[in-house]
């Protein structure tokens, strides 16, 4: 059916689904991305993908030559080598377009950027140099400044307060959260001395995180996928719950309307994931955007009547966009995350993994694991899929998951 071919900037779990996606509907997709046994690579047999860097500008033009259609399942990619090979004519479409990725990928410019469209987010103010691209020469200079536009940031919202990295940041990994103002030196230097540009956020005490995934199609049209639960442990997402409860459920609209808002305003299609904070007082606050498919919405694998991989392929190769709707009751999602710190710990690996061994006796349940050999803690190892006629069906099925992991970890 499909003669285009599509090239991922990207092979981890994110690329591996997507390929499964594309693979159904018989489309040709390249990969880049360190290594041949990248989890996307392993099960996407090809002579055209290519190893190496996604923020390498020589192999993302290498990879650009090979196919129709640019994407990514990463937004830390090089934005600006992907504009180079669009405005040099080697490939037509990207998507989403490297000015919305170069947008999210600095959280700073995006906050700005979504505040100034009327969306809703946590109050924020810059830390220090304005210019994100403060180099290594600087840094000495810098990290002063940032300590006393800290000291400024923490008369303005209080305390505790949300400090940021300004890119690269994955899992919580570039927030560090400010309890007492003698700590913004320890701060500056545990994010990076300097070198690295940051903002400060207003603390959000939310009740619950809700995430969004959002198709736009290349004429702009968005669907949003339903709302959903996201709980998170050590700023890692922990378990995904499917649709949104809460005694109002005009919350779980809003909660679409913001993300489908936000994402108009981004140009280029595919699948975005919008995380967003509710407050107590039903206020929702947008935490950040994903332009990607999302761990919050692995769930439409199973759950929904098209999954989020399929319409982001559908998206980008400007064909009709599925429905986003459930078809089951309810629906969870449980991430396998490492427990172990070894490769060679052979306990710790079975640990990690005694939900997905609980799973095969538990009906509803669908195990996804992404072929990863290193098991650091904490890493994303797979997830599984609960789905059910109801919420007490799904919480039943999932408890024996959860509980397999604390028999497990004793
Ligand atoms: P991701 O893996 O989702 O890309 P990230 O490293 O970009 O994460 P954020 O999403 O900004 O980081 O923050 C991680 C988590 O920290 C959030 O999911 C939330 O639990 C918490 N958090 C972030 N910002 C705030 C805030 N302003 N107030 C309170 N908690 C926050
Ligand atoms: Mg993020
Ligand atoms: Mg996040």
């Amino acid at each position: 059916m499909e003669q285009r071919k599509i090239g991922v900037l990207g092979a981890g779990q994110l690329g591996r689904m997507f390929v499964e996606a594309a693979s159904r509907l018989n489309v040709e997709v390249h990969l880049l991305d360190v290594g041949t046994t990248a989890p996307a690579k392993q099960i996407c047999s090809s002579d055209h993908h290519i190893d190496g860097k996604f923020s390498d500008a020589s192999k993302i033009e290498e990879l650009a030559k090979g196919v129709d259609i640019l994407t990514v399942e990463i937004e830390h990619v090089d934005a600006k080598a992907l504009q180079t090979v669009q405005d040099k004519g080697i490939v037509k479409h990207i998507h989403p377009t490297p000015k919305t990725i170069a947008l999210i990928q600095d959280k700073y410019l995006q906050k700005r950027f979504l505040s100034g469209k009327g969306i809703p987010v946590a109050d924020f103010a810059s830390v220090g140099p304005e210019d994100a691209e403060s180099s290594q020469a600087g840094a000495a200079k810098i990290a002063p400044l940032q300590v006393q536009a800290i000291d400024e940031a923490v008369k303005q919202f209080g305390l505790p307060l949300m400090l940021k990295s300004r890119t690269q940041a994955y899992d919580g990994k570039g927030n560090y959260v400010l309890k007492n103002v003698e700590d913004a030196s320890k701060a500056v230097e545990s994010l990076g001395a300097g070198s690295r540009g940051l903002y400060a956020e207003k603390w959000a005490p939310f009740v619950k995180e809700v995430a969004v995934m959002v198709v736009r199609s290349v004429s702009g049209e968005v669907r949003a996928y339903p709302a959903v639960e996201t709980y998170h442990e050590n700023s890692i997402c922990h378990s995904v719950f499917a649709p949104l409860r809460h005694n109002d459920p005009a919350v779980a609209q809003r909660a679409q309307d913001v993300a489908k808002k936000a994402v108009a305003e981004l140009e280029g299609a595919g699948v975005f994931g919008v995380e967003l904070f509710l407050m107590s007082n039903g206020e929702l606050l947008l935490n950040e955007i994903a332009p990607r498919p999302h761990n919050s919405g692995h769930y439409t694998i199973e759950a929904c009547e098209t999954s989020q991989y399929e319409n982001h392929v559908r998206a980008i190769l400007d064909l009709p966009l599925g429905s986003t709707a459930l078809k089951v009751g309810s629906s969870a999602m449980l991430n396998i995350l490492g427990v172990a710190d070894l490769d060679a710990d052979k306990a710790a690996i079975e640990k990690t993994f005694a939900p997905v061994v609980a799973s095969l006796g538990v009906p509803g349940t669908t195990a996804h694991l992404y072929g990863k050999s290193g098991c650091r803690r904490g890493r994303k190892m797979g997830h599984i899929t609960i789905v059910g006629n109801n919420d007490a069906q799904v919480r039943e099925r999932y408890q024996i998951l959860v509980d397999a992991l604390d028999i497990a970890k004793k």
